[in-house]
C-alpha cells in the first residue's frame, strides 16, 4: 500500500509500505477515504518530536472498514467509520472513568499513558495517511456513520479531531469547574 512516511525533519514521501494488516482479534483494517493534515503533524514533521523515521503520519482518519478480526462483534465489513485519534482499549482503569486519551492498555512505555495513529510518544501504531489502517479493538475506536456518510466525508472527517479538540477546549474555558477532578478532592 501506500503511505505518507516520515524520513526526518521536513521529509515526507508517499511509498510503498507492507499493507495494513489484522495483529489482534479486535482489530479490523479501514480503506482510509478521508483523512486531515494536523497542526500536531508539524511538530513531528519539523522534527520537534522523538517521531521515528519511516513511520507513517496521520491520526485524523476516515474510512470505509475491509477486514475484521475475528473477536470483532459490533463493526461490520463495508462501514464507514470515523476514528478518534486516540487509541483506546475501552476496559482499563482510565477508560472506564472516560479518560481514554490516558489509556493504560495501549501505550506500552510504562512511564507514559495514551496512544494514538501515527503520533510521536503514542505509542507503535501507523498513522492513516495511508490507503489502509489497522484500528485496534475496532468495535470501541470506530466511530459507525450512518447513511449520508460518503457524501459527507468532509464533515465526518472532522470528528476524528479537529471539532472535538475545539469543543472541548471551550467547554473547559466556559465551566472550568465542571471539567477534570474537583481540587477539593
Ligand atoms: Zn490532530
Ligand atoms: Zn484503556
Amino acid at each position: 500500500m501506500k503511505a505518507a512516511v516520515y524520513d526526518g525533519p521536513r521529509t515526507v514521501t508517499v511509498k510503498d509500505v507492507p499493507d495494513a494488516k489484522i495483529e489482534h482479534p479486535c482489530d479490523i483494517i479501514v480503506k482510509i477515504t478521508a483523512t486531515n493534515i494536523c497542526g500536531s503533524d508539524l511538530h513531528m514533521y519539523e522534527g520537534r518530536t522523538s517521531f521515528e523515521s519511516g513511520r507513517t503520519l496521520g491520526h485524523e482518519n476516515m474510512g470505509q472498514v475491509v477486514e475484521v478480526g475475528p473477536a470483532v462483534s459490533k463493526v461490520q465489513v463495508g462501514e464507514y467509520v470515523v476514528l478518534p485519534f486516540n487509541i483506546a482499549c475501552g476496559f482499563c482503569k482510565q477508560c472506564e472513568r472516560g479518560l481514554t486519551n490516558y489509556c493504560l492498555t495501549m501505550q506500552p512505555e510504562p512511564d507514559l499513558a495514551g496512544a494514538a495513529y501515527g503520533f510521536a510518544d503514542m505509542g507503535p501504531y501507523q498513522g492513516g495517511q495511508a490507503e489502509l489502517l489497522r484500528v485496534p479493538y475496532g468495535d470501541f475506536n470506530a466511530l459507525r456513520l450512518g447513511e449520508d456518510a460518503a457524501e459527507r466525508q468532509s464533515d465526518y472527517v472532522m470528528l476524528a479531531d479537529i471539532f472535538p479538540t475545539g469543543y472541548h477546549a471551550t467547554e473547559m474555558a466556559t465551566r472550568p469547574s465542571s471539567s477534570g477532578p474537583d481540587p477539593s478532592g
